[in-house]
This record gives C-alpha cells, structure tokens and sequence, in this order.
C-alpha cells in the first residue's frame, strides 16, 4: 500500500504538524549549510498554499535528553524567515503550554518552529505520552524527515498512532518512490557503483542488491577487502580483515548470479593519507607497492567503469571511489561523477560524500535523484523496512 503525501490532503484552516530534517551544521549559532532547510520549503510553501497552519519539528544534534542552547533550533527559524518570506514564530519547547502558545499566536496560516524534540529524552524513547503530547498540538500529521525515517522515535513513528489523520511530505515521497522503483522495477542493465570507507557499512546493501543488479562496480577503501581476499598484493589499504570471506562469498554468488562484479585494475598509492604525500599510479596486484596506501582508482579503471556506466538505465551511487578530500586523490571519484552524470537513464546518488563530489564535479543538476537521508537510504536499499515510512503506510 502506497503512503499519502500532502498532496492528498485537505489541510485548510488546519493544524498540520510537519516532521522535518533540519539538523543542519551550526556553529555559534551560525549555519554553514542550510540544504536541509531548503529542502523542507516546497512541502511548506504547499502547506501554505493549502491554507495550512504549519508547525515544524526536527532535531539537532545529540542533546542527551536535555535543553542545551548549543542544540537551539532558534537560528534556524530565523534563516527559515527568509527563505519563505514571512515570519516563524519559535516555541522555546516542542510540547507543553510553550509550544500550544507559539501555535496560537501563529494564528490561523502562521508558520511555528518547535524546538529541538532531543531535549526530551522521551523522543528517542517512541515514549507514546510524548507522542500523544505532540501529537496535541496538530490536526494532521506529515513526515518530510526522510533522513529520519529509520529509527522509530516519538516523532517519526509514535504520533502516527495519536493523529486522524497522516502523510509523506514531497521530500519523503520523492526519496521513497526513487529508491523504491531502483530496488522493485529499474530499468536494465541496472548498475551500482559503491565505495567510501567501509564493506561492512554497505554488506547489506551488496547483499540486497546482488538478485538486481546487472553490474556491481567497487571503489574506495572498500575493494582492498576484495582484492586482498582474491589474494592480491594491497600493502597498506584499509582492509577488513573480517569480512575476507564475507568478500568472498559475494564473489562467488556474484558469479553464479552472471553479476559482473568489477574491481580496480590499477590505483593511485602513497605512503600516507596526507595531502602533499608522494603519489604514484600502479596497476592492482603490483607488488611495488610495498608499505603503501590505495588511495584512488586509476585511470584504466575509470575507463572501465565509464564503460559500463554507458550502457546502463539505472544507477545508484554510493560512496567516495578515494579520498577525494585530497586533490592527489580525489580524480577517481570527480570522473566517476561525470561518468553517472552522463548516464542516459535514472540516476540515483546517496552518501554525503557523493553528493558532494558531484557538485565538485559541477554535476549536480544532471542527477536524477539525490538521496539526502544518508543512513536512511543506506537502509532502504539494503531491505529493511523504515518505520517512519511503514507507520505512514499502516495508517
Ligand atoms: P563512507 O562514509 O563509508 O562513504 O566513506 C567515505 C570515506 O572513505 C571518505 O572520507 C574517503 O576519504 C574514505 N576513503 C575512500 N577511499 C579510501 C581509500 N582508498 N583509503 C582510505 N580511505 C578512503
């Protein structure tokens, strides 16, 4: 059963209590990066238009359970005040008589920021009291907190069950209907490129993902646990020597599937992850490499990958394919950017890392998707169900 958006919703005159991802970096109450705000506003600025009275909660931060100025959401109403253009008022607290009077003073149309719901340790709880205490302040119920969505807290999960009536925002029905038609009807061939530090932070998508796929292709620390489990020469990459035979089992299956699993055939290496550090380009399994790192795919591996990005349909991207906070190392990664950017079909990036090297590639816009819930989409695609998104379901 497909979820309800806001679109479906007859809001006018109505309090519409809106679950949003304004955890936003913020340094002495300055915001260096105010993304998420920005993409919160089309399901405001629909609210509005609806004649809504839109109350807004996020969190910020980890508070522990208890008020902390560091954690204030009160800069944000501000920054909100100027992209819509009209004022917010601010509750000093997300339930109780302070937030029912920022409401009322809001008026009718008012638009309200609800401070940060991590002061009460009873979010992270899913306590059903601090549900049903949220849950007062509104007549309808909308979750646009995608990046939220995996964990079953009082304000994602619990108030479903205390509202009439409840929806996905537009945010939260984009990022559910791309991830969900890559994993349940991508057109083929159908291609994931991951990379980024860690197998064991994306097993579960490799292993969700290996029925579906028509290519896998790995960059990133990541493929020196690969390649060190084929036996080759990695010196000192990053490898996981747990999950040698996890690798392994994934080849193999890979291989009875026909997935074509494809690892780096040559790679830029120095003696440390520093700016500055010697670089030079080796094929995969030359054993000059002695005592160094693998820190970027080289440039016939970006050939092959490019390769096979070109016939794809569908791809998703997740992962850095090398340390591309370093120029030296960061090649691999912007042409493989270029590469998904060029792909004549839908293309779906998630991972912060990602999204900020296609923007360093001056690609951005050429993307179909971008996933902006990191652990949440990392969720999704690996098969779980999210509990933000199932309790809008059930409903
Ligand atoms: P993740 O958060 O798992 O996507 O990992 C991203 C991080 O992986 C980035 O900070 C990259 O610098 C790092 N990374 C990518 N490739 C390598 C590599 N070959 N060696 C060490 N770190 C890497």
């Amino acid at each position: 059963m497909a979820s309800r958006t806001v679109n479906d919703l007859d809001v006018s005159g109505r309090r519409v209590f809106v679950r949003v991802d304004f955890n936003v970096p913020i340094k002495n109450g300055v915001i260096s990066d105010d993304t998420r705000i920005q993409a919160s506003l089309p399901t405001i600025r629909l609210l509005l238009e609806k004649g809504a009275t839109v109350i807004l909660a996020s969190h910020l931060g980890r508070p522990k359970g208890k008020p902390n100025p560091e954690y204030s959401l009160r800069p944000i109403a501000d920054r909100l005040s100027e992209h819509l253009g009209r004022p917010v008022h601010f509750a000093e607290d997300c339930i109780g008589e302070r937030a029912r009077a920022a409401v009322d003073k809001a008026g009718t149309g008012g638009v309200v920021l609800l401070e940060n719901l991590r002061f009460h340790a009873e979010e992270e709880k899913n306590d059903a009291g601090f549900a049903k205490e949220l849950a007062s302040l509104a007549d309808v119920y909308v979750n646009d907190a995608f990046g939220s969505a995996h964990r079953a807290h009082a304000s994602t999960e619990g108030i479903v069950h205390h509202v009439k009536e409840s929806a996905a925002g537009l945010l939260m029905g984009k990022e559910v209907e791309y991830l969900g038609r890559v994993l349940e009807a991508p057109d083929r061939p159908f291609v994931a490129v991951l990379g980024g530090a860690k197998v064991s932070d994306k097993l579960e998508v490799i292993e969700n993902m290996i029925p579906r796929l028509d290519a896998l292709l790995i960059g990133g620390a990541m493929a020196y646990t690969f390649l060190k489990a084929r036996g080759v020469a990695v010196g000192k990459s990053l490898v996981e020597t747990e999950l040698l035979d996890t690798a392994r089992d994934v080849e193999r299956r890979a291989q009875e599937r026909g997935l074509r699993l494809e690892l780096p055939v040559d790679h830029v290496v120095a003696p440390k992850l520093e700016q500055g550090a010697p670089a030079e380009t080796l094929e995969v399994g030359d054993e000059a490499i002695g005592e160094r790192m693998g820190l970027d795919i080289g440039p016939r591996t970006v050939d092959t990958y490019r390769a096979v990005l070109a016939d794809a349909k569908t791809v998703i991207w997740n992962g850095p394919m090398g340390v591309f906070e370093i120029d030296a190392f960061a090649r691999g990664t912007i042409e493989i950017a270029r590469a998904v950017a060029s792909v004549d079909g839908t293309t779906v990036i998630g991972g912060g890392d990602s999204i900020a090297a296609v923007a360093k590639a001056g690609v951005t816009d050429r993307i179909t998707h971008i996933s902006t819930g990191g652990g949440a989409s990392l969720e999704f695609l690996g098969g779980r169900t999210l509990p933000g998104v199932e309790a809008l379901k059930n409903r």
